[in-house]
């Protein structure tokens, strides 16, 4: 049977780090602060922010909470982002994706400092990633090389297939296996065939956003493999992109869902938040 990679638990470790991280600098005199800003009340967003909330108050990071309505206007939005931009004692900005239809996404992410871009989303904190500089890196795939790296799972020298090549998580992804020394590519919905590709992979990270679309058809024997998607079945419980049951047999090590990648998200948001003080 595969190794299973147990991203609650990591996650857990991570936010202890970080908790103790948070304690030194509160001796220091320093506090580390995040605001959260969330337009309209989608409830997907509600629970992700409340999360986010939860896991600021349980490292000991303070949050500020900006709750606004939906028919916010763009310019409001940008006013109070460059208002927590110029606040020294704010460390890191969080805007909740996604923003109604009638703001401009792009626009609100080039507001926020790149100084204080917790999320890793800024073109400047993009641009620092690709050329080796530092900078705020992306929660979720920085997530999944910390799951990689504490499973003992090398990289350097292995064969890493990203599906999927969204700015959030394929890309980013992507450099980021590249920075570790493996051997990358990035497939996509126009990839001709996907399988003879992902057959080559000693890693396999999968962010393509449809339900079990991955079987063993897709995997080496002995590959591992990292699962990005988070979906909803038809009995109401969560599953990934990858189909499990079908393919944790052929791998050698391979995350569930949920405890897998999802958990250490937040995580790596908490540890962004410190890294601010650093970056600052
Ligand atoms: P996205 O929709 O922005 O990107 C999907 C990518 O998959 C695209 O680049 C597309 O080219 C590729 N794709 C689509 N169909 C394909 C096909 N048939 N063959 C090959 N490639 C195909 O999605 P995203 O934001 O990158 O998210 C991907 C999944 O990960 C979603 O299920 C999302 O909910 C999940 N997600 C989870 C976390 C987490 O914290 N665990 C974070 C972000 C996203």
């Amino acid at each position: 049977m595969p190794q299973v990679i147990d991203g609650k638990q990591i996650s857990a470790q991570i936010k202890d780090e970080v908790k103790e991280k948070v304690a030194r600098l509160k001796e220091q005199g320093t506090t580390v602060c995040l605001a959260v800003i969330q337009v309209g009340a989608d409830p997907a967003s509600s629970v992700y922010v409340g999360n986010k909330k939860k896991a600021c108050a349980y490292v000991g990071i303070e949050s500020l909470s900006y709750e606004l309505p939906e028919e916010t206007s763009q310019a409001e939005l940008l006013s109070l982002i460059d208002g927590l931009n110029k606040k020294p004692e704010v460390n890191g900005i969080l805007v909740q994706l996604p923003l109604p239809g009638h703001i401009d996404e792009d626009a609100v992410i080039r507001a926020i400092d790149p100084k204080k871009d917790v999320d890793g989303f800024h073109p400047q904190s993009v641009g620092a990633l690709c050329i080796g500089q530092p900078g705020f890196v992306s929660c979720t795939p920085a997530g999944i090389i910390e799951l990689l790296k504490r499973s003992g799972i090398e990289i350097a020298g292995k064969e890493c297939v990203v599906i999927g090549r969204s700015n959030i998580v394929g890309k980013p992804m992507a450099i980021l296996l590249l920075r570790e020394n493996g051997t990358v590519t990035v497939t996509h919905s126009r990839t001709r065939d996907l399988k003879e590709v992902t057959r080559r992979a000693d890693i396999l990270v999968v962010a393509i956003g449809r339900p079990k679309m991955i079987t063993k058809e897709y995997v080496k024997d002995g590959a591992v493999v990292i699962d990005v998607g988070i979906h909803r079945n038809e009995n109401n419980k969560l599953c990934g992109d990858v189909d499990y049951e079908d393919v944790a047999p052929v791998c050698s090590a391979i995350t569930p869902v949920p405890g897998g990648v999802g958990p250490m998200t937040i995580a790596m948001l908490m540890y962004n938040c410190v890294r601010s003080i650093e970056l600052q």
